[in-house]
């Protein structure tokens, strides 16, 4: 047996070993499944040369040589795909553009395997340790060629981009590295031991050791440089744990990526057709649907928002906004769809329009419990001031008042009168009528008086029928005249009262005191004026005690000396 077959052997071992080195100490991410494929079809290459060289058996040693270059054939895809994990061009990979990119590669292996017409492989020295290629073998290498200078050229594409970051530069470099070698190989491999096998004996592990030397430069790719998977680890992390929902579209509205959050909602898988319309009708939204539409689908650079309201369980609202993705020529070539969950808001906004009409109508009530209390406060007010029976002021509110009025005006020397009248035998009219008559007679005599006299007057129910008025600014003359109109008003006043035929007719008597003159007066002290005020009060009441004494019906003067105070 060839000893150099185990040469084949041993690097499959290590090949193997830097497999398992390698998945035991990555994180598993789609640029290391890619790195794992490609691997796995590196590995498979060693294993078969070896087995192929050990085994007698020419059916299994086809066998052996098939899968050989069924793994060869597809190691070219897995390379291009590497190549683009490498270079980040994978998120724009679709899953139709990745079926695409391993079809050339599936269809070199499966006419590997079929091997028609032994058009990939023929035995030498009825053996396959000896063999010779058909042209299918060298369709399957121009296939693997071909995927091969498309990696490289993408890789030489990423360093020569002035915007390709440096550490992706000197990872895409290393794998250029890792590149050059394995094709130095494969190629001596090629020529030597196909193109001059008739001339040159064969030299064994020529692609393996390729192989083996490259998956080193990878792998250090892969360990060192983890550029991409930390992005597409973050990526995936942040969207995932994002509250809003998110859902990617391509320019044919196809689902390309979903968020977590979303799929708590929607029933949606990559790949999937997304029809916005149809969406939008099985939900309620505030705004014009049509008008969202019309945006999304002719503004096409510029983003569009509309309010949602999903009705399942529970009633959520969603601020759904649809933003373009646009590429270096600002052409849009997908669409990214956000649904911001506004549930919270909306509720708290009710809530709180829902407090302020409660704490509204409670203003109200309060407002109007408030005027309620300003109107009994009033009336209180007003009954506090005012004779019930009468309608008049009441004397306590006249001492008060004249006390305030006194003062001012002996301070300023302003005239001022005062006029006490009694009803002239009222007793008889009691007598007469009765009380009830007495009271109605004395209500409408105060009414006649109160309308007589000036705005300014005040007119005060003294004791039981007997009036006092105040007549500010009024000198001794003037109260004269006004104290005769209201004499000879109260006296042609006829009242009739009840079922009476004949109306009730009175006459009061008059006094009046006026102070008027002030040569020689001085100001009263403060705690003079109250004995002062008794005084005037005193004088005007013998004025009236005068006018009854005189005959009643008719107006005394008072006899009045201002008061000369030290
Ligand atoms: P004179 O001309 O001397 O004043 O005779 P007079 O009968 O009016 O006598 P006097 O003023 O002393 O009597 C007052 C009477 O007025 C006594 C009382 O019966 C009556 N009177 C006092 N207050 C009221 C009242 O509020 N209602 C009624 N109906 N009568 C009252
Ligand atoms: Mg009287
Ligand atoms: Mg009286």
């Amino acid at each position: 047996m060839n000893l150099l077959a185990w040469y084949d052997l041993f690097l499959f071992l290590l090949l193997f070993a830097l497999f398992v080195y390698m998945f035991a100490t990555v994180r598993i991410t789609n640029l290391r499944k890619a790195y794992f494929l490609f691997h796995f079809f590196m590995m498979l290459w060693p294993l078969c040369q070896f087995a192929t060289d050990i085994i007698k058996d020419p059916e299994m040693q086809l066998f052996y040589v098939t899968l050989s270059f069924v793994s060869l054939s597809l190691l070219g895809s897995g390379w291009l795909l590497l190549t683009i994990f490498l270079t980040g061009y994978s998120g724009r990979l679709g899953r139709r553009s990745r079926i695409l990119l391993v079809l050339p590669a599936v269809i070199a292996a499966a006419g590997v395997m079929v091997n028609p017409f032994q058009l990939f492989v023929r035995p030498l020295e009825g053996g396959y340790m000896h063999r010779a290629y058909g042209p299918w073998f060298w369709l399957m290498i121009a296939i693997l060629l071909s995927y091969f200078f498309a990696s490289l050229s993408l890789l030489l594409r990423t360093v020569r981009n002035s915007k390709t970051l440096l550490a992706i530069r000197k990872q895409v470099k290393i794998t250029l590295w890792g590149i050059f070698v394995l094709a130095t190989f494969a190629c001596s491999d090629l020529i030597l031991n196909v193109v001059l096998r008739k001339w040159l004996p064969i030299i064994p592990g020529l692609t393996s050791v390729g192989i083996f030397i490259s998956a080193l430069f990878f792998g250090y790719v892969i360990k060192r440089y983890n550029m991409f998977d930390l992005v597409s680890i973050a990526h995936e992390d942040m969207i995932n744990t994002i509250p809003y929902g998110i859902l990617v579209l391509d320019e044919n509205e196809s689902v390309i990526e979903v968020n977590t959050a979303l799929q708590r909602f929607m029933d949606l898988s990559l790949g999937d057709y997304f029809d916005l319309e149809s969406f939008l009708d099985s939900v309620r939204v505030e705004g014009s649907s049509r008008e969202f539409l019309e945006h999304y689908r002719h503004k096409d650079n510029t983003s569009a928002e509309l309010e949602i309201i999903f009705e399942r369980e529970t009633v959520r609202h969603f601020i759904l906004q649809a933003v373009p993705i646009l590429d270096a020529n600002r052409l849009q070539i997908g669409r990214i769809l956000t649904f911001q969950d506004v549930s919270q808001e909306r509720y708290l906004v009710q809530e709180l329009n829902r407090q302020n009409e409660i704490l509204q109508e409670r203003n109200h009530s309060l407002d109007s419990i408030r005027n309620e209390l300003y109107i009994a406060n009033q009336r209180l007010k007003e009954m506090a001031l005012t004779d019930s029976l009468t309608d008049c002021y009441n004397r306590h509110y006249l001492t008060q008042h004249l006390t305030h009025e006194v003062a001012a005006n002996m301070q300023m020397g302003t005239p001022f009168s005062l006029i006490l009248f009694d009803i002239d035998f009222f007793k008889s009219i009691n007598d007469r009528y009765g009380h009830i008559i007495g009271d109605e007679v004395l209500y409408r005599t105060a009414q006649t008086v109160k309308q007589s006299i000036r705005s300014t007057d005040i007119l005060a129910r003294y004791g039981g029928e007997e009036f006092m008025i105040y007549l500010p600014d009024t000198d001794r003359k003037l109260a004269e005249v006004l104290a005769e109109e209201v004499r000879l008003l109260v006296e042609s006043n006829h009242i009739r009262v009840g079922q009476n035929p004949e109306p009730v007719a009175i006459t009061i008597s008059m006094g009046i005191l006026s102070v008027d003159d002030f040569t020689g007066a001085n100001e009263p002290a403060e705690d003079q004026l109250e004995d002062y005020l008794m005084g005037l009060l005193a004088e005007v009441d013998k004025a009236l005690y005068k006018a009854k004494e005189k005959g009643r019906n008719r107006i005394e003067i008072a006899d009045f000396q201002p008061v000369y105070w030290g």
